[in-house]
């Protein structure tokens, strides 16, 4: 039985990820240091094949045994958690991607980093695809992210050219679903329990700004897909169907039957104005195209916001 790990795994998409791994008759080793991530999202894989480690990648990674896979994805994934840990934010892009490849190199095992549309900054090419170099404000609050996330690219690619590691690159757009804290402050978490409690609901800016949004049981397949390819260029993830934040707030007030009223509030600085991924590559290369519709998905995230904070 091949076996995996999976950095962050107690996070959103590395609990998603796990599961599927293991799904799919891989042995997993979930690791994480619970900054962000949460042991109430990996609880039910206690009892199959699964092992967590409690571990701070920015520390030497050792992993006894031998291992095949090694899925790179801890990291404070939501911008006001860059903004509170900026540090450590910037440690895990590049000193926990160091200490990932390293382990992949010793082990010979293929590794995936997971890198996000934020290299594109904000674009002056739209839709991304990724041969666009992207527009990104180093010193801002944001580029803490941004570019831990480009020399964590930078560094895989060194690996491979160098080392010949086995490495593949997912740039991961908008992704939403079940395990999103209720407090993470992204859009959909932070709307969904807006509207769930009848709050205002609070779009930045005039909302005119723009993401395409992903169904989390989508990415993960494209993940896996890519895992299994043999295409080392990086390739966009996400979903290519474009809306403003406006009406998104205004879908999930309406889906959810919610008295709230949208206000606007200051705009983040460094914003990205739009965001939609070119999914041609991961068509082409991987035969991936995502499936789950917003609407279906909003449906699915809501029951679980619903039951997060026990409302009916
Ligand atoms: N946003 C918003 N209200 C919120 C949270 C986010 O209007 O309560 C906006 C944010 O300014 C951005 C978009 O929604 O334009 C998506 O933000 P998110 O934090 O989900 O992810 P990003 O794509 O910025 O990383």
């Amino acid at each position: 039985m091949p076996r995996a790990l999976v950095t962050g795994a107690a996070g959103f998409i590395g609990s998603h990820l796990s599961e599927l791994l293991l799904d799919r008759g891989i042995s997993v080793i979930g690791m994480d240091n619970l900054l962000t991530g949460d042991l109430s999202n990996i609880e039910h894989l206690a009892g199959r094949d699964f092992v967590f480690v409690k571990h701070d990648v920015t520390s030497f990674i050792h992993v006894p045994g031998p291992l095949d896979l090694v899925f790179h994805f801890a990291s404070p994934a939501s911008p006001i958690d860059y903004l509170r840990v900026p540090i450590q934010t910037l440690k895990v892009g590049s000193l926990g991607t160091h200490h990932a490849l390293g382990l992949a190199k010793e082990k010979n095992a293929r590794f995936l980093l997971a890198s996000t549309s934020e290299v594109y900054g904000d674009p002056l090419v739209h839709p991304q695809r990724e041969d666009y170099w992207g527009n990104v404000n180093p010193v801002g609050p944001r580029g803490v992210y941004d570019e831990a996330k480009r020399f964590s690219e930078a560094m895989t690619m060194a690996y491979h050219r160098v080392h010949g590691v086995q490495t593949r690159i997912v740039r991961i757009f908008n992704t939403f679903g079940p395990r999103m804290r209720v407090e993470d402050g992204r859009a959909i978490p932070a709307f969904l329990s807006q509207a769930l409690r009848n709050e205002d609901v609070t779009v930045f800016g005039d909302g005119s700004q723009t993401r395409s949004l992903c169904y989390v049981s989508d990415l993960v397949d494209g993940i896996f897909r890519l895992m299994a390819s043999d295409v080392v260029d990086p390739v966009n993830i996400g979903n290519p169907h474009e809306m403003t934040i406006r009406q998104l707030a205004e879908q999930i007030i309406a889906l959810t039957g919610s008295r709230s009223r949208i206000v606007e509030k200051a705009l983040p600085v460094d914003d990205p104005k739009v965001r939609q991924p070119d999914i041609t590559r991961a068509r082409t290369l991987l035969g991936w195209e995502p499936k789950v519709a917003l609407a279906e998905g909003l449906s699915r995230t809501l029951e679980y916001f619903k039951r997060k904070l026990g409302v009916s």
